[in-house]
Order: C-alpha cells, then sequence, then structure tokens
C-alpha cells in the first residue's frame, strides 16, 4: 500500500486517529527517502531539526511508533535495541541483511518467505499485517577491518551508498548525507 497524505488521512480517521501536522511531516520524509534507507527515530529528529520544523523527539517516537502499528510504517530492528523505519510498501516487499557492527543494511526479495509465512498465519487463522527477515551478519569491511578483535566497539565501516547487487537488492546507508 503507498499512502498518499489525502488516503492516509480517510485511513487514519476511519480507525479513529488524526493526521496531524506533525505526522503529516513525518509521513513526507519516509516517501521521500531514497530506496534502501532507513531512519531511525533520532535520525528522524535531526534531519526534521534541520528544516526547523519544531517537532519533539518524544512526538516522533510516539508517532512512528503509532505508525508502525497502522501498518503505514515498518519497524525493523537493525541491532540490539535500535529500531529504524521506512515506508511499508507491499509492492517492494522485502527483508534485510544487517551488520552488527556499523548497521549497514542490505535488502532482499524473497517472496518464498511470504508465502510461506501467509501459509502458516491462514493455517492459525492469524492475519498477517507484515513479513520481515533480518539476517544479522558481519559485513565485508569489518571482516576485512579484523572483527572482532581488531575492531573497537565503536568502530563503523564507511557508510555510502555502493552500486546495487542487482535490480532488487540495494545497500543501504542509514544516513541521508
Ligand atoms: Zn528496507
Ligand atoms: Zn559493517
Amino acid at each position: 500500500m503507498t499512502y498518499t497524505a489525502n488516503s492516509l488521512k480517510s485511513e487514519l480517521n476511519s480507525r479513529g486517529w488524526r493526521l496531524t501536522p506533525q505526522r503529516e511531516k513525518i509521513l513526507h520524509v519516509f516517501q521521500n527517502l531514497p530506496k534502501g534507507n532507513h531512519l531511525s527515530a533520532e535520525e528522524l529528529y535531526e534531519l526534521l531539526e534541520k528544516r526547523q520544523e519544531g517537532i519533539s523527539l518524544s512526538t516522533i517516537y510516539r508517532s512512528v511508533k503509532l505508525m508502525s502499528r497502522m501498518g503505514i510504517l515498518r519497524e525493523l530492528e537493525l541491532a540490539e535495541g535500535h529500531k529504524h523505519y521506512e515506508l511499508h510498501q507491499a509492492h517492494h516487499h522485502h527483508h534485510h541483511i544487517v551488520c552488527v557492527q556499523c548497521n549497514r543494511t542490505i535488502e532482499f526479495n524473497n517472496d518464498s518467505i511470504l508465502k510461506h509465512s501467509l501459509k502458516q498465519c491462514d493455517k492459525e487463522g492469524f492475519q498477517l499485517i507484515d513479513c520481515q527477515l533480518t539476517v544479522t551478519t558481519i559485513c565485508p569491511e569489518a571482516i576485512r577491518m579484523g572483527w572482532p578483535s581488531a575492531l573497537p566497539s565503536n568502530w563503523c565501516c564507511t557508510r555510502t551508498i555502493s552500486k546495487s547487487h542487482s535490480e532488487s537488492d540495494v545497500v543501504n546507508s542509514s544516513t541521508l548525507e
């Protein structure tokens, strides 16, 4: 599903929620995020701060939680306790390979995971909202740098957006700049 401000407004209204100006601004950021990018609440806050939108971090936390519960955003647990968000788009259904050292993320498509999950849900009478596999990894850069012993715990590989592996795979930087 892809939301426009208007369709989201009626969707939220029908469920007793409002598309406040803040939520609309947050939605706008995600709609304009380059494919393969994911934002943490803190990154979203910094981005909106730069635009002087005046939205507090606690409002952002609440909003992204709500929008995830409604299936508008997808919540990803990239590293332990480190949540990132992206727009939930049915036509771009994908899973994530995540480096535990630097959070670098690669997206990949695999319909059989979704199909299998749907089958299981049907069998048990559950309704599927989202299906995402997070594959926990060490990225090639961190391995080259001698992970784990040679790397300080706060080391981060260069998070540049690299070329796609294929049409469906996108290498991601979780920063925008
Ligand atoms: Zn993604
Ligand atoms: Zn890494």
